[in-house]
């Protein structure tokens, strides 16, 4: 194809587009949803003693979908209450049966993959696809990893012997409401420790659900209990005395917080925090991949996601060939209804955010940053965020330093591969990078030099139960997944 011929692609495929538009393509499923959940204490639904409750809203249109106990800090002592009581005989069970709820939870979560995936895009918005091919497969890929642990923690370090820590509490997101749950709960349970979780107020419905999964699977009551409500309800999960440790997964800011409050207390600490990763294209990428993979790793969730390739570091000499390539790609993505099968880009997670994200990407274009969104229709209910890439950007404004969690793209250059690793370890985050190059070598190279958790080579947002993910610096500290994330739920005697 000649130059002139490629320069004219991008008005063919509109027309192309226009002209095949797709049919819709509902999931119709039912999430089996009831209207009021209570908590779920020592094995029953409780009744919250605040006599309060909250509303799911579904994103999707602003819909309510469930209201939600609100727990207070009585609930709180309650599930702690009957998770000591759980505790030994849980603990002391051999690991080959502890792993076989684990391995029932598993399967019982994959014969009811298509239900959970559809309460999960109505509560938090992420397209249908999403949850049906990666957060419910890969959730239950964390019970069978874990199940498989549970029978073999005295090889996992040779010459000690692991023992469970206790009661731990656990704080998780909206953005993986089901998948962080199972981060956190398959590896304390395999080491025999037992729970208290929180889940996100506004993403409460999916470990709720869940919560039926362990009743089925015949889990000991207090081995694990739910209680929902919002921050207030997860100070008094982290501050209770009784927890051993608290696993957090959430934002740098509250992080802090829960690191001040328990200084002292001699709990154990895991924090999973944000990020504002840097994907880095080098001239010699196979660029058709790349595109893809800066599309990935940026519009995977709506960009909810703390990994995100939020930051784009191309190399000079082929910055305007990505970003032409890029900018096509980016009109063929459709934005829309999560619950269409067809939808690449749902709805962003509540107002809150939506407000959150439009007032970084306004910023952005104050400061001088060149802002490009392609053609899209929104729908009107609910909040959509069109797909935005920022060209122009400088290491100093606010949209190459905030971590958005949105469909926001800030676009940088570089001519060295020390320049590209200067620039991505300008920020107080550690969480992720990807690198994208022809050689083994530069990708070895950078992947020591960059100081991220997870280096990804060659793609992005790639995850599974056998490898750790966790951060540096102000993403947090401890590991989730792998032989480094069963360790952190034991001690080593
Ligand atoms: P957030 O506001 O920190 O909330 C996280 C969880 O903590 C929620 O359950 C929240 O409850 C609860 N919480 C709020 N205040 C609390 C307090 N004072 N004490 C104890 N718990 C408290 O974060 P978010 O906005 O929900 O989530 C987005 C953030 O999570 C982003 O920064 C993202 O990067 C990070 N994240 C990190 C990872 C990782 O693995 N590193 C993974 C996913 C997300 P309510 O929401 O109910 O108020
Ligand atoms: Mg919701």
């Amino acid at each position: 194809m000649s130059a002139k011929s490629r320069t004219r692609t991008p008005a063919r495929e509109l027309l192309f587009g226009n002209l095949w538009e797709y049919d819709p393509a509902p999931e119709t499923s039912s999430p089996q949803l009831q209207d009021r959940y209570t908590l779920f204490i020592n094995g029953k639904w409780t009744a919250p003693r605040t006599k309060k409750f909250f509303t799911s809203l579904s994103p999707r249109d602003g819909k309510p979908l469930a209201d939600i106990a609100l727990a207070g800090a009585a609930d709180v002592n309650a599930a702690y209450q009957a998770a000591t009581s759980a505790f030994p005989a849980w603990s002391k069970l051999p690991g080959a049966e502890r792993g076989k709820y684990l391995y029932r939870i598993a399967r019982l979560l994959q014969d009811r993959a298509r239900e959970f995936a559809v309460a999960e895009t109505l509560d938090g918005g992420k397209p249908i696809k999403e949850s049906r091919d990666f957060d419910v497969p890969m959730a239950a890929a964390h019970f069978f990893y874990h199940a498989g642990w549970a029978d073999k923690l005295d090889c996992a370090m040779p010459g000690k012997t692991l023992a469970p820590l206790g009661v731990v509490g656990q704080i998780i997101p909206w953005n993986f409401p089901l998948l962080m749950l199972a981060w956190k709960l398959a590896p304390a349970l395999a080491c025999g420790n037992t729970v208290v979780l929180k889940p996100a107020e506004t993403t409460s419905i999916t470990c709720l659900k869940f919560a039926t999964i362990l009743q089925e699977a015949g889990l000991p009551p207090g081995v694990v209990n739910f209680v929902t409500g919002a921050g207030e309800t997860g100070a008094a999960v982290v501050n209770h005395p009784l927890a051993k440790k608290i696993a957090f997964t959430g934002s740098t800011a509250v992080g802090k917080g829960i690191q001040r409050a328990l200084a002292g207390t001699g709990k154990k600490l895991t924090l999973e925090l944000g990020g504002k990763a840097a994907n880095i294209i080098f001239e010699d990428a196979a660029i058709d991949q790349a595109v893809e993979g800066i599309v990935n790793g940026i519009f995977f969730n709506q960009g909810h996601v703390c990994c995100a390739g939020s930051r784009l570091l191309v190399q000079e000499s082929i910055a305007s060939a990505v970003m032409q390539k890029l900018k096509i790609r980016l009109r063929s993505l459709r934005v829309g209804d999560p619950m269409d099968k067809n939808t690449d880009i749902g709805a962003i997670h509540s107002l809150k955010q939506w407000e959150k994200i439009d007032e970084l990407v306004k910023a952005g274009v104050a400061e001088g940053a060149e802002l490009y969104q392609p053609p899209c229709a929104l729908p009107e209910d609910g909040y959509y965020y069109a797909p935005s890439i920022f060209t122009n950007v400088s290491l100093s404004h606010r949209i190459a330093r905030e971590e958005i969690f949105g469909p926001v793209l800030s676009v940088l250059t570089f001519r060295t591969p020390e320049e590209a690793v200067e620039k991505a370890n300008n920020t107080p985050y550690g969480l992720s990078a990807g690198v994208w190059t022809d050689k083994g070598s530069l990708a070895m190279k950078m992947a020591a030099e960059l100081k991220a958790g997870v280096v990804w080579a060659n793609t992005y947002n790639k995850f599974d139960p056998t490898s750790p993910f966790g951060g540096f610096k102000e993403s947090g500290f401890g590991r989730e997944g792998g032989k480094q994330g069963l360790l952190e739920y034991a001690e080593l005697i």
